[in-house]
């Protein structure tokens, strides 16, 4: 067997690295030209510059994020074993957490499968591939999930924008079985997505939990959901027995699946085609209020550079959502923007708030469900944030 290639850190380089972290930047390592010529998404050997080993990882000369670790010992291969070895360890994990074969699989990093997501449901895989290493990967891929969960559809929903940053194309395809409409189940109630044409994996898992905390504090109440794709917190409140629920989102697609999960599942709401700000502007002007205000808007914050501007959005985003929360009602503010942290976040919306001349009290924080496990030394890996306030 031909001997593998062996990448380089530099002298006092590698900080993160060496605290944990499973990445390395490009301007860390000796990229002198034979390390330049590899393929992107070459297995290669890591090593500190002093000879010790960092471990196992894919590397892409291409990308910024220039090594992505996925195993601590040296000589590790990417193969159908080892893929197979992780997965188990993600679905014992699920299993243990869920009942029900509904989920987030694997969580890139926090399950040690860098640049790899698989949302699951039940018999149904779809799978997202963010990386050359993976890509390059992709039959031992397959051929360890049939192993592992012998799924009867796989597909692959390689469209994100993030790909073109390790030199890949977008892509989508049903890898095996027969693609279409699926059903979900989640906290009890059973909504409709569609893994080939919504939007990323065409289900957001990560707001599992926070739709059943919302749904708890719903009965009797008036709810607005705003962003609310195919109604995953509205459906639930609905069913909880919310007095009126409003569906709001900018995609007809999506207001139409959520209509007929709504129906699916008994449940009433009216689906509202509009922009949430224009329509929030409007509500208030009406002097319409809502007991419960639900804001969870795509990412405002989808690079560092845009972090001010962003920010402003969410301020402004909380400022309209309070204006139109009734006194003693509930206001939830989500991001789901890697790129700007907890604290921030926290500041805009208490600011917005403060702006609308609300009083508040932040009865909740969280993230997302614990199927989407956490790097512990990658902070990038905890992306999303729903605050609630009571406001008076
Ligand atoms: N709350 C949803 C997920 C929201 S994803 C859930 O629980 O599943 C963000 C949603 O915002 C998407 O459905 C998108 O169509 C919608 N969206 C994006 N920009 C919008 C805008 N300006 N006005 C209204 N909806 C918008």
């Amino acid at each position: 067997m031909s001997k593998r290639p062996t990448i380089v850190i530099k002298p006092r380089e590698g900080r993160r690295a060496r605290a944990g972290a499973p990445w390395i930047f490009s301007n860390e390592i000796v990229m002198e030209g034979a390390a330049k010529a590899l393929p992107p998404g070459t297995v290669a050997d890591i090593k500190f510059d002093d000879g010790q080993d960092f471990g196992s990882g894919f590397f892409n000369p291409k990308s910024l994020i220039a090594v992505r670790l996925f195993a601590r010992a040296p000589s590790v291969a990417a193969d159908e074993n080892f893929f197979a070895a992780r997965l188990k360890r993600a679905l014992a994990l699920r299993e243990r957490l869920y009942d029900r074969p509904f989920y987030r699989l694997a969580h890139a990093e926090g399950d040690g499968l860098p640049g790899l997501v698989i949302d699951r449901f039940g018999d149904t895989l779809v799978v997202q591939i963010s990386i050359a290493g993976i890509e390059a990967k992709l039959p031992v891929l397959i051929a360890a999930l049939n192993k592992v969960v012998a799924p009867k559809t796989i597909v692959l929903r390689n469209d994100t924008p993030s790909r073109s940053l390790e030199g890949l194309d977008t892509y989508v395809r049903t890898e095996q079985g027969i693609a279409g409409r699926i059903a979900v189940e989640e906290n009890g109630a059973r909504y409709f997505a569609d893994p080939g044409q919504g939007q990323k994996t065409g289900w957001y898992y990560d707001q599992r939990d926070n739709r059943a905390f919302i749904a708890s504090l719903a009965k009797g109440r008036t709810v607005l959901d705003a962003y609310s794709y195919t109604g995953g917190f509205g459906i639930l409140a609905a069913r909880a027995g919310a007095k009126e629920v409003i569906c709001l989102d900018s995609s007809e697609p999506a207001l139409k699946l959520a209509e007929e999960s709504a129906a699916a599942n008994k449940a009433s709401i009216r689906a509202v085609q509009a922009d949430v700000f224009e329509e929030m502007t409007r509500l208030a002007a009406q002097k319409e209020r809502f007991d419960m205000v639900l804001a969870d808007p795509p990412p405002f914050v989808k690079a560092r550079k845009d972090l001010e501007p962003g920010a402003k959005a969410y301020r402004k985003l909380a400022r309209l959502a309070a204006d139109i929360t009734t006194p003693g009602g509930l206001l939830m503010m989500s991001s789901c923007s890697h790129n700007i942290p907890m604290d921030r976040f926290a500041a805009e919306c208490a600011a917005g708030i403060l702006k609308s001349g609300r009083n508040a009290s932040l009865i909740h924080v969280a993230g997302a469900g614990s199927d989407h496990p956490m790097h512990p030394m990658l902070p990038e890996t905890a992306y999303l944030k729903a605050l609630v306030y009571a406001l008076d």
